[in-house]
């Protein structure tokens, strides 16, 4: 117990977080409205003026941003301090359309290395751990907000990026690595290598990792905890509210805590935009109230999840969101029915014998959907007879349709034959061209 980077802020009482977080709120808003001229044409075209808003009560009533917004105000319209004063940009891993772009104030970059600080340190970390680094460096956040977070918390430092995977390993081992920071997909890659390498958790040091930048499942995680014989947290953000940081697990392993002292969040109704009570369902918001230069207020993040002020064993008081299921563009709508990557994972982590690699194709024929499942089969499962091959198959077509209502071409694949990820997993091939 007692694994806070900053406890006065992590476990402050809700009163003294909403009073924080009005005052910062009404600041910002000012901020915006006086130095943003997109926004605040928003704002005056939905008749809402900086005064209105006196506290997160008020938040309702300012408009939404999304991505929409941001791309149509590329590169700088968004931008709220001079570019003098800004000392960074990146930008989004593009993976669904045209990158956007962020701009990071000093002051900026130290509050987003701090959230990732926190998230270094409810993971256990300290300034005597190794933290290897292999999100990818450069525009994408990954790899400069956890390798900041990490040298505020003082650990040791192996900035790695992503790829050569065989010299993460060499590495992990020569160098007695004790955090992994990673996408989980590359996790699993890189304890798979491991494995092929003739190695095992008892070879490697680590004790935790710091996984995130892309869904993934509770089995996903149970995998590769027992791959790398490690404790594996969640870690979530979002190159518009900073990067990653904007929330992060403790060890209940129950959902992220949100740095509520510096974004607030909600949980709307992503078709009709009402607020929705804590609890439901629906597409995550932010209101970034601290940052200088990109201050996005009401920005719809796509994501869907679940909000939680349920008291945590770790302490924290800061309101906790349910890992995302996948965005509401990752939805594939398959014969009429929604379907998201991360229910196809869950049933196939399910099975013994399935491996974490797996791909979706989505292709439509003579009007009406094909939905085909590569699953990739272990190596012990290429010496079994074809009777249980097709046992496993006939058991994985079933307990998906029994999840969706439809039904799915399982095809399983030989070891290996689908291609690994050093970030972000591509899951989906939708053929439709629907779009
Ligand atoms: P892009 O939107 O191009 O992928 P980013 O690299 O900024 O750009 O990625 C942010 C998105 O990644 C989030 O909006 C969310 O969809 C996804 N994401 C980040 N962390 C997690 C996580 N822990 N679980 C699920 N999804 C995540
Ligand atoms: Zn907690």
């Amino acid at each position: 117990m007692g694994r806070y980077w900053n406890e006065k802020i992590e476990c402050m009482s809700r009163e003294d977080m909403k009073k924080l977080q009005d005052e910062r709120l009404v600041a910002q808003v000012r901020h915006v409205y006086d130095n943003v001229a997109y926004y605040r044409k928003m704002m005056d075209e939905k008749g809402v003026k900086p005064e209105d808003i006196r506290g997160t009560e008020d938040l309702h009533k300012l408009p939404f941003l999304t991505k929409a917004d941001l791309r149509e105000a590329y590169p700088y319209g968004l931008l709220a301090k001079p570019l003098s004063d800004c000392v960074r940009i990146q930008s989004t891993s593009g993976t669904t359309g045209k990158r956007v772009v962020a701009f990071y104030t000093q002051h900026d970059i130290d509050l987003w290395e701090d959230c990732c600080a926190r998230a270094i340190v409810a993971a256990g970390g300290t300034r005597d751990d190794v933290c290897q680094v292999c999100y990818g460096y450069g525009l994408f956040t990954g790899g400069p907000g956890l390798n900041g977070g990490s040298h505020k918390v003082g650990c040791l430092t192996l900035p790695m990026s992503s790829g050569n995977t065989e010299r993460q390993i060499q590495f992990m081992m020569d160098l007695q690595s004790t955090i992994l920071c990673c996408t989980p997909s590359y996790a699993a890659y890189i304890g798979e290598t491991l494995h092929d390498m003739g190695y095992g958790p008892d070879d490697i040091k680590l004790k935790a990792g710091i996984f995130g930048a892309e869904p993934w499942t509770e089995e996903m995680r149970r995998e590769i905890e027992k791959l790398l014989g490690i404790k594996a947290y969640d870690i979530y953000g979002l190159t518009e509210i900073s990067g990653p940081g904007v929330s992060f697990e403790c060890e209940e392993q129950t959902g992220m805590h949100i740095n509520e002292d510096h974004f607030i969040a909600e949980i709307i109704d992503p078709d009709t935009g009402e607020v929705l009570p804590e609890g439901s369902k629906g597409e995550l918001v932010f209101t970034s109230i601290t940052k200088e230069a990109f201050p996005l207020l009401r920005y719809r993040t796509r994501d869907i999840c679940v909000l939680t002020r349920e008291k945590c064993s770790c302490g924290r008081t800061l309101v906790k969101m349910s890992k995302p299921m996948g965005r509401t563009d990752d939805m594939l709508i398959i014969r009429g029915v929604n379907v998201f990557p991360s229910q196809i994972e869950s049933v196939l982590l399910k099975m013994s014998n399935a491996t974490p690699n797996y791909q979706i194709v989505v292709d439509r024929l003579n009007n009406s959907d094909t939905f085909e499942i590569m699953v990739e089969l272990n190596d012990d499962m290429l010496s079994d007879t074809v009777k249980s091959i097709e046992e496993l198959e006939r058991k994985i077509s079933s307990d998906i349709h029994s999840i969706l209502g439809i039904k799915a071409k399982i095809t399983l694949v030989e070891p290996k034959s689908i291609p690994r990820s050093e970030g972000k997993a591509v899951r989906v091939v939708d053929k439709r061209k629907l779009v």
